[in-house]
Formats: C-alpha cells, structure tokens, sequence
C-alpha cells in the first residue's frame, strides 16, 4: 500500500488547501469590509489555482492507477477502495478543466458577486446583465471541457449531483408539478385563514440569537466544534468536523427567519460535524452531494422543525423568551402560522408547499441558457410570467424578481435543482428511519430528537463520502429517489391545518 499512502499524503495537503480557501470565503462573507473584495478576490483564486494543479499534476493520476492496483482485491465497502474510487473520479473531472479556465471562472465570480449585490440594491437588472452573460459562457465553456452526452447541463449538474441527468430531473420535476399545483390550489380556496399578525412584531434580536442557540444545541450542533455568526445569507461552512460554522440573519420583525434558519443551517452543520474524523483531509471527508446534503437540513429544518410535536415541545419555552409577543398565542396557533402556506416572490421565504415551484422555474431557466434556449436580456421577462404561472405572483421588480438569488453570480448552475432533491430525500429519509425504530415517534412527540439524530449519524453521516448519491440511497432506503413520498407527506400534513 507504498503508493496508496502518498496517494493519500498529497490529497491531504490539496484538502488543506481548499480549507484555508474555506476560512477566506467565510471571512468574507461575515466580517471582511467591503473594501476588502478585489484583493480576495485575487486570494481565492491564487488558492484555487495552486489547488487545482496540484491535484491535477501528472504524479497524481499515476498514483491513483498505482493505489488503484494495490486495492483492487478489496471490496468495494473498504475505505481504501472507496478513497481511490473518489479520487479518481475527481482527478477525471478536474483534468478536464483547463488551468486557465478555473482562474477565469474564480476571478470573474468573486467580482461579479459586488456587481450583483449593487445590481439587487438599484434594483436593475441591466447592471448585472453583462456580467452573467460572461458567466453563462464560462459555464458553457466549462460544461463542454467537462464532457457531455449532448445535454451540457447534465456535465453541470453532475458537479453537485454526481451521475444525476437532466431528463431524470425533468421528469421528477413534472411529477412534482403535478401533484403540487392542485394543492397550492386547494390551499388558495380554502378560505381558511391562519393568523401570523403575532410573528410581525418586534422580537429582539439578542435574545432571537440565544434561541436559535438553545435551538443548535438541543438538536446536538456543538459549539465546541462550531459558531454562529450574522450574514445577509445564512450558509454552513467546514474546515473539518471539528470546526463547522453556521451562520444566520436576524431581523426584528421576523424571528422565524432566524428559528428556521438556525433548524436549516443546523441540519448542515450536524451533518458535517458527524463525518468520520479519520476522513478528513481525504476525497471521503466530504458529503457525496449537495441533495444529501440539503436532504438533512430540510429534514430538521421542515419535517422536523415545522411539526406539530416540536412546537408542543418549544412553544412554552419560546413564550418565555417573548412573553410580551406571544400573550395569547398557544403551540397550535404558532404552529400553524409557521406552516401557513401563501405564494410568495422570495424563494427563501416560501413555504414548504409552494418552495419548488421556486426551483422549478430556476430549473427551467439555466437548462435554457446553458443550451442557448434562452437569452439572458429575456431572463426578466421570462421570471416574470413564470411566477405568474406557477404562483399567481406578480414580482414588482426585479430585484424581487430574477435578480434575487446569489447562485448565478457566484457561478453556480446546476445547483438550485438539488435544493429540491433534499427536500424529497429528507422525507424518504424520515420515513425509513421511523420504520427502522418503532420507539422514534413516541420520542420525537416528546420533543426528543437524539434518537433521530443517533439513526442519521449511524445509517448517513458516518459513511461519509464513500458512496455516490444514487448507491448511497439505495444502501439507505432500499430504494431510489423518488417524488410520490413528499406529495403524500404535503397531502397528509397539510390536509388537517386547511381543511382540504
Ligand atoms: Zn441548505
């Protein structure tokens, strides 16, 4: 195993590597001043460049064939086997990319990140325009480096959702389409009125941040591996799993923003804290996907975080915290106003029900200007009648509208249709794991959540990234992923709460 070994003493020094980009990205985005965004800039992708060929060296590849034959008898579960698998698959992806090419896109996403933000804050389109064109082509560029069947954007999408193809995800999607446009519908028709006016008030924010962090830590996120911190847009960051960071918004007036966020973000962080330490600095330190990924942060953060059963359980303790706020508001009011499903123009803000319907729409999108189907001068337009279609909502402009979300200007296409693969999965998940132990149910009413907790550690967290997605499922549910679970699931909870 003479050259598994340095095999695996290379890597460790890429994964150090792109930890310290991590540290650097994070800076950024929570404490560096605004003045600081040329210069990181240049950072980043000084690290990403030195990353990149260090792990596409020649040495590398002759290694892994090496490290390859000394593994080949094993079987496929040995994490030696698994390593080699992951490393390979990385180096025949990262080999691919032209060195320049990786510069380039480095470079002109992290300035094209102020362009958006200026672009959002005037509301203006047109300022952003130029500047996504330059990413599409980049994108395009990558997508045919990378290698494809005829559809670029299966080449994109394998990125975050490794062996997953655009026409699987078409045709789940549609099935969702189905199935969750009459609900939306039924819901609108109800008449059923949720009353929420209670959560519009000022809630301060110093003791919204000590919620959420009784929250984290009751879930078992551990502070002493971890921190929360303010951003404009929570996000989960990892240098290792004895330092995973989550970060959360608050603002006055919406404390379920922040309780939500920290439920969202926690599921990250729980996931990343739970990676075995001994694969750290190896391929298999890392979460196989970002659907599995965001499979665990829609299962605290909705299936678990938004039940009737957890809020008979926190609701008294919130009350304690808000006893101005919430006078005469019991756990059933609370948690039916923090299920109220009503079509809205943010995606971060959507309910359970209608939130694909914001994937769907981004979906269509990006297959359309990865395969020159659209424009992006037509991107406003396009939103627009969208979200008319699918919400009956009029965005009022676009900053509300197309220029909403971060992901394009930090070059990240193919990734919005994971967020809705997690939010499948996360059910398919709960589901497997109530089967597996009969006394979860009872424990989850109680408000106890270790046990749920203890079964995603054991059957998910612990196989780190030994596994592709599809296997890694498979292994988990028996089974492959699927939409009718998380319909019957909507159907069921939302059944009660509308009436319908
Ligand atoms: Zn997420």
């Amino acid at each position: 195993m003479e050259h598994y070994q340095q095999l695996k003493e290379r890597l460790a020094e890429v994964a150090d590597i792109e930890a310290t980009a991590a540290v650097l990205v994070w800076d950024m985005r929570t404490y560096m001043p605004p003045g600081g965004a040329e210069g990181r800039a240049e950072q980043l992708a000084t690290l990403e460049k030195i990353a990149h060929q260090k792990f596409t060296a020649p040495e590398i590849g002759e290694l892994i064939e090496e490290a390859g034959l000394e593994t080949a008898s094993l079987p496929e579960e040995a994490e030696e086997a698994a390593l080699v698998r992951m490393a390979r698959r990385e180096y025949d992806q990262q080999t691919k990319l032209p060195s320049d090419l990786v510069e380039r896109l480095a470079r002109t996403t992290s300035l094209a990140n102020q362009t958006w933000v200026k672009a959002k804050t005037a509301a203006d389109f047109s300022l952003f325009a130029p500047v996504l064109q330059e990413i599409v082509g980049l994108q395009i560029e990558k997508a045919n480096a990378l290698g494809h069947r005829g559809c670029p954007y299966d080449a994109l999408l394998d990125l975050y959702e490794p062996e997953m193809e655009t026409s699987q995800v078409r045709a789940l999607f549609a099935q969702l389409r189905e199935g969750l446009v009459p609900i939306v519908r039924a819901i609108a028709d109800s008449g059923t009125r949720i009353e929420t006016a209670f959560l519009e008030q000022e809630y301060e924010i110093a003791k919204q941040e000590a919620f959420t962090r009784e929250l984290l830590q009751a879930i078992g996120y551990d502070f002493t591996r971890g921190r929360q911190d303010a951003t404009a847009h929570p996000f989960t960051t990892s240098f290792s799993p004895s330092d995973v960071r989550v970060t959360n918004r608050f603002l006055p007036n919406r404390p379920t923003g922040a309780i939500f966020a920290a439920l969202h973000e926690g599921g990250h962080g729980l996931y990343e804290q739970g990676l075995p330490e001994r694969f750290q600095r190896t391929p298999l330190g890392h979460v196989p996907s970002l659907g599995l990924h965001e499979s665990q942060s829609r299962l605290w953060e909705n299936v678990v975080g938004r039940s009737r059963s957890f809020w008979e359980y926190w609701f008294p303790r919130l009350a304690e915290v808000f006893p101005e706020q919430l006078a005469g508001v019991d756990a059933e009011l609370f948690y039916r106003a923090v299920n109220r499903v009503i079509p809205s123009p943010i995606r971060i803000q959507a309910d359970e029900v209608t939130y694909n319907l914001h994937i769907l729409l981004r979906f269509e999108i990006e297959v359309g200007l990865i395969d020159g189907a659209l424009k992006v001068a037509d991107l406003p337009e396009i939103w627009k009648a969208r979200m008319e279609e699918f919400l009956g909502y009029t965005p009022r402009d676009h900053a509300e509208g197309v220029l909403q979300d971060i992901h394009w200007s930090e070059g990240y296409f193919g990734y919005f249709p994971t967020y809705t693969l997690g939010s499948l999965l996360a059910v398919q998940f709960y589901q497997q794991a109530l089967q597996e132990r009969p006394g979860l149910r009872g424990e989850l009413e109680g408000g106890q959540t270790a046990g749920l907790l203890a079964w995603l550690r054991e059957r998910i967290h612990a196989e780190g990234g030994k596994y592709l997605p599809v296997e890694l499922v498979r292994r988990i549910t028996g089974g492959e992923l699927e939409a009718a679970p998380f319909l019957a699931y909507l159907k069921e909870k939302y059944s009660p709460i509308y009436g319908i």
